[in-house]
């Protein structure tokens, strides 16, 4: 048995351990952070993300919407500080609508978004335009200069001339501008690099057992192949992801969480249907696939695969991955969103790459070309992990010494840097921000606040 000392220890080397290393290190001048990882860094869920980002958060939730608009301030600020190292850019999330009432719908959430820049309505002749300005198309590169807030395009001929490759039914496109895509990877790797300069450590192995002396945390134990090691710590942090149940019940806790599986394809789109300029597509509307008549027939034929011939939900989305001379595209669409044991490695769907290029040219027609012979797909995928209102948890767990950053859902890329932030500064006793106790595990004892999040619909999750 080998024993050493740490001031903190966090167990979980995803972005949500990583950031919270960075910020103890680098930002709290916390000399000795152990970072332990039972797999190699940010290999579980976080290299699996579509690695977007969005200050778009309608709705009730505001404290989400500040902490978010929090975490791109930093993501900015490190994008600055790093020459742009992990290749942040702001293209927006497109929202695309068929349907009229869903067209309301966005306008309302738009003329209601004031926290989150300006709002510009785009309307066919004789609307009465909100902001004089015109539309301007997103940079497909870098991150500055570029609009705030939302743009609602309702004008038929502005969507045809910006987005002639998406479905002529299109009557409505909402572009949200505080939003874009980055490497993760590299991402999680500048933030590891300058945790290291300023003394965090790696201790691979996976954390077995967490000992307490007089109700506080004092002892990690991390089993290693052939050892274990005893660490002597007062601060835990748990930051497992997926297995951050399993790793509370060390601590002898259970949280309120629960996961559900989430698969994206890539494949090389070699006709180049999708302008490797385009942002980030959502198709808002829910939608029967498009079958041929004799697959139809051939599909109703069957138990097994009449579902298929049933309504699918909204959301099936779309981006360009790499450069603007590379092909490959990823498309996601969480069609089944019960709640799931986590399982490693994820249990395969074959059907997946098939139905949701189905979906997605529902919104994208040209797609159809591939409908013969799809290009080799690669799936992958894994767990979001959430809270029932969606909200992540940056506080401290009721075992003094223990705390928890998890629950970061389909959002803890773009989360990590300001959820991180605030467990450091819950550790160190700095002010805390307005929002902490929004994503503060006591929340759940107060109970106006359940039954005001109970009136909350639906998640806002893609
Ligand atoms: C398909 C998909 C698309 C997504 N798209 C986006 C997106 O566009 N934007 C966005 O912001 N987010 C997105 N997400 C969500 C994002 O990927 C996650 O919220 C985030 O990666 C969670 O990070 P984490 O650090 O909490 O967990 P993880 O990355 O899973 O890290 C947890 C780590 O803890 C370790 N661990 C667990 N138990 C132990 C133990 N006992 N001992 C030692 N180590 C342990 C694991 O090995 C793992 O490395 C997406 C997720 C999926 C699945």
């Amino acid at each position: 048995m080998t024993v050493t000392t740490a001031d903190i220890l966090i167990c979980g080397g995803g972005i949500a351990g990583i950031a919270a290393a960075y910020h103890l290190t680098v930002r709290q001048g916390v000399p000795r952070v152990l970072l332990v990882d039972e797999r190699p860094l940010l290999s579980l869920t976080s290299d699996k993300s579509t690695e977007a980002y969005r200050n778009w958060w309608p709705g009730p939730d505001a404290a989400m919407r500040r902490l978010m608009n929090r975490s791109i301030d930093l993501l900015e600020e490190l994008a600055r500080a790093s020459h742009n190292r992990f290749l942040l850019s702001r293209r927006g999330y497109v929202y695309a609508t068929a349907d009229p009432q869903r067209a309301a719908g966005m306008k309302a959430a738009a003329l209601s978004a004031t926290d989150m820049g300006d709002v510009r309505l785009h309307e066919p002749d004789g609307g009465a335009p909100l902001s004089a300005c015109p539309y301007i198309p997103a940079a497909a590169e870098g991150f500055t200069g570029q609009p705030d807030g939302v743009d609602l395009l309702l004008d038929p001929a502005l969507i045809r001339r910006h987005f002639s490759y998406l479905s002529p039914q299109t009557i409505a496109i909402l572009h949200a501008r505080r939003c874009g895509w980055f490497s993760g990877q590299q991402l999680g790797m500048y933030l590891w690099e300058q945790a290291r300069q300023h003394g965090a450590e790696l201790l691979p192995g996976r954390v077995t057992a967490v000992q307490l002396a007089q109700g506080r945390v004092a002892r990690v134990t991390v089993q290693q192949e052939s050892r274990a090691v005893d660490v002597n710590t007062a601060i835990f942090i748990n930051a497992a992801g997926p297995l951050v149940n399993e790793v509370a019940a060390l601590l002898g806790l259970e949280l309120p969480i629960f996961h559900e599986r989430h698969r994206k394809v890539s494949f090389r789109d070699h006709l180049g249907i999708l302008p490797r300029h385009a942002p980030l597509l959502i198709w808002e509307d829910a939608q029967r696939l498009p079958w041929n008549q004799e697959e139809q027939e051939w599909l109703a034929d069957s138990a097994d695969t009449r579902w298929l011939l049933e309504p699918f939900p909204g959301g099936v989305h779309t981006r360009p991955e790499g450069s603007s001379d590379g092909q490959t595209i990823l498309l996601l669409w969480a069609y089944h969103t019960a709640p799931a044991t986590p399982i490693f490695p994820l249990p395969a769907d074959p059907l997946f790459p098939e139905l949701t290029l189905r979906g997605l040219s529902t919104m994208i027609p040209g797609l159809a070309a591939y409908f013969e012979q799809m290009p080799r797909p690669y799936v992958d995928g894994g767990y979001y992990t959430k809270t029932r209102e969606n909200r992540l948890l940056s506080c401290p767990l009721p075992v003094p010494g223990a705390y928890v950053l998890g629950a970061l859902s389909g959002y803890g890329l773009m989360a990590a840097l300001a959820a991180a932030e605030l467990l450091a500064a819950h550790i160190v006793g700095a002010a805390l921000p307005d929002y902490a106790p929004a994503f503060d595990l006591r929340r759940y004892q107060d109970v106006a606040y359940l039954q005001e999040i109970a009136g909350w619909a639906g998640s806002l999750q893609l």
